[in-house]
């Protein structure tokens, strides 16, 4: 765990105008100022222009919450990860639930959303995790480990740097239920297994796999202190400034 960063990453959602946005990047910088970890604030596309502004000269890094697999062509209303790029952002979010279940985005599109996000030079934040069904079928291990395998085709070792899993169980996503410190540490410990069998053992034990799912400031330190769990990606309170400097304080 010593050898992996920390990285603590906001998801704003559908959230915040772009002057909103200003303020709460102006709010969070000078409470994460000392952060140990890699600090990440994952916001709407619209947003991305002011929070780059607003985020200049501090530790906050900018990211977009998804992108197309195409670099350019006739997708109205997408976004490029190459657009994205070309504004600033250096993080984007892949395969969220809610992408997933709302969107229609699947193990396949979100191999080729990570794909194009690497390519334009992007660090991706791909998302697995399991349904509450799934999970009382006891299929959760096996299930995550085909979303991991699926997503990272294609990728090569040295592309492999630059991708953080987030281990989201979608029944503790925005439910105030999060998964306990040992169930999320069991999955992440699945997703490092699947990477070792693909990368080996020096790629597993240099990847940062964060969880994800009703993470807040009183749970944060206990889920982080997991060997397994190198971060969180935070919905809810990624919005509150206070309780979002509180996880990057946890994982410090
Ligand atoms: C998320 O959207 O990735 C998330 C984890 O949300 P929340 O923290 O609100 O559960």
């Amino acid at each position: 765990k010593a050898v992996r960063k920390a990285v603590i990453a906001g998801n704003w959602k559908m959230n915040k105008t772009s002057a909103e946005a200003k303020e709460l990047i102006t709010a969070i910088a000078p409470l994460v100022k000392d952060a140990g970890c890699d600090v990440v604030a994952c916001v709407p596309y619209v947003d991305i222009a002011t929070a780059i502004e607003a985020a200049k000269g501090t530790n906050i890094k900018i990211g977009a919450e998804n992108c197309h697999w195409a670099v350019s062509g006739a997708f109205t209303g997408e976004i490029s990860a190459e657009m994205l790029k070309a504004c600033g952002v250096e993080y984007v979010i892949t395969g969220h639930s809610e992408r997933r279940t709302y969107f229609g985005d699947t193990d396949v599109t979100v191999q080729k959303r990570t794909r194009a996000a690497l390519d334009a030079g992007l660090t991706v934040i791909v998302c697995v995790g399991e349904y509450l069904e799934q999970r009382e079928q006891g299929i959760t291990d096996e299930l995550v480990a085909m979303q991991t395998k699926i997503a990272l085709g294609g990728v090569t070792e040295e592309e492999l740097k630059r991708i953080i899993i987030a281990y989201e169980p979608v029944w503790a996503i925005g439910t105030g239920k999060t998964a306990t410190a040992e169930q999320a540490n069991e999955v992440c410990a699945v997703i490092r297994a699947t990477v070792k069998s693909l990368y080996g053992e020096k790629a597993a034990e240099g990847i940062t796999v964060q969880y994800g799912g009703s993470m807040n400031a009183g749970n944060a330190a206990e889920l982080l202190a997991q060997p397994d769990v190198d971060g969180g990606l935070i919905g809810g309170a990624s919005l509150k400034p206070n309780d979002f400097a509180a996880i990057v304080d946890a994982a410090t």
